[in-house]
């Protein structure tokens, strides 16, 4: 529990500190910021398909991922700033990687790559971030980035805040990028 961000004796702002982001390539706004006040710590929200609340993830027809096999689905999210953002699910439902069995984990690892390289088959990325939270749902969810190619200032870990700001990639291009993950996904090596 961060205690010593709540410490009054810092003063009003509880010694929370405000980095010159305006400075940083990759921050999305002009301007200077200050820091929100921090709550004090709170009771954790149940997540989705955690508690009483149903899994989103589990009682999805296989119909609206984009590719599917017998342990694996991605999704792809609709047309935003970014050229691709996709998640990769197993369809058993697990919270963390701590909870699949090695041969799981180490399918998990060789999807993973598959995932990365079929998003890099798209003309225009130049990279892919891979990330996992697990804040919202308790279905375990890979996040995948496509970062464009030269827009350097999307490049770290504002890209999310970027996908929001760029305008949404056009509809067209978006049914040509989801058609060549496809098409990579289907041409890659199934996991023996
Ligand atoms: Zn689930």
């Amino acid at each position: 529990m961060p205690e010593h961000a709540h410490d009054q004796r810092r003063g009003a702002t509880g010694g929370l500190r405000t980095p010159p982001v305006q400075e940083w390539d990759s921050w999305p706004f002009e301007g200077g910021v200050q820091p929100k006040a921090l709550r004090a710590p709170e009771p954790e929200p149940s997540r989705d398909g955690e508690g009483d609340r149903a899994c989103e993830a589990c009682g999805k027809a296989d119909d609206q991922y984009i590719w599917t096999d017998e342990r694996w689905r991605l999704q792809l999210f609709p047309p935003s700033g970014l050229p691709v953002v996709a998640i990769l699910e197993p369809r058993e439902h697990v919270d963390g990687p701590r909870d699949l069995s090695d041969a799981m984990l180490a399918e998990m690892g060789i999807m993973l790559a598959r995932v990365e390289r079929a998003v890099l088959t798209i003309e225009g990325i130049e990279r892919v971030h891979i990330l996992r939270y697990g804040e919202g749902a308790a279905h375990l969810h890979w996040w995948f980035m496509g970062r464009p190619t030269g827009l350097r200032q999307t490049a770290s870990g504002f890209a999310m805040i970027w996908d929001d700001v760029l305008p949404p990639t056009p509809e067209d291009v978006w049914r040509e990028n989801l058609a060549t993950i496809v098409a990579a996904m289907n041409a890659s090596a199934h996991p023996a």
